[in-house]
């Protein structure tokens, strides 16, 4: 009878059978991306070497929206794992990009497979509770196990156990910050831009991304347009999407 380990590491193998080569059809620029116009993609710098910040010790997992670094970065987070369009590795291979998934647990292994090929594209898979509540005034303990079994889950599940939490909605309390840091998590994200049928949707009066920023999107069934639409913000401000891990775990 299979033990429970061993059906943890089941993942590790849909990993090796979904890295088929992605294959370009006559007529289309991109490979795997049938549709996209010649030149949507725009070309980014390579990131700089990360100047990482100094973030407050204590018992509180540190709660950011921005990074503050002068260096010219951004940075690409994709939530949940809903609805999983089968070009989005194409698109993040296309694009070459970092970019930080925080998937759902249970919305993960529905489906490892597709997120293990992502992450054989470069994507880092972070936390993002088991069930999606709002956390915000929920006990302590909801909070810890929400927090802690989901990256115990996506753990065994990718192979490298979450070091940064975001909360569903974007919602937390000081209990929420401390059950991240009590089960390991670096800091806590929320994000500055959200982006949704392909537009980026900003939280400040100025319409343009800022060093630092992180942009929110989701898995949904406009995922390209919206990734599109934030690699043209990024270019258009001059930034290069880097990788959040680089920085902070
Ligand atoms: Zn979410």
């Amino acid at each position: 009878m299979p033990s429970p380990v061993a059906a943890s590491v089941q993942p590790a193998v849909n990993r090796m059978a979904v890295r088929a080569p992605i294959v370009r059809l006559p007529g289309d620029p991109y490979p795997g991306l049938p549709g996209v116009p010649p030149g949507s993609i725009p070309a980014f710098p390579p990131p700089p070497k990360a100047i990482r910040p100094v973030l407050p010790g204590g018992p509180l997992a540190p709660a950011l929206s921005r990074l503050a670094t002068s260096q010219p970065v951004m940075f690409i987070t994709i939530d949940d794992g809903v609805v999983r369009r089968p070009e989005a590795r194409a698109l993040i291979e296309a694009a070459h990009v970092p970019v930080t998934l925080f998937l759902i647990s249970k919305v993960a292994a529905k489906d490892p497979g597709y997120f293990s090929a992502l992450q054989g594209s470069g994507a880092v898979i972070e936390d993002h509770t088991i069930n999606h509540p709002s956390l915000r005034h929920k006990p302590y303990a909801l909070q810890h196990k929400e927090i802690c079994e989901s990256a115990d889950r996506l753990g065994e599940m990718f192979g490298r156990r979450p070091l940064l939490f975001r909360p569903p909605y974007g919602e937390y309390d000081q209990n929420t910050r401390k059950a991240a840091h009590d089960c390991g998590m670096k800091a806590l994200l929320t994000w500055r831009e959200a982006t949704n049928a392909g537009h980026v949707y900003y939280q400040t009066p100025v319409q343009k991304l800022h060093a630092g920023d992180i942009v929110l999107m989701h898995f949904r069934p406009a995922f390209v347009a919206d990734f599109l639409a934030i690699l043209k913000a990024a270019h258009d401000a001059n930034l290069t999407p880097a990788l959040l891990e680089n920085y902070l775990a």
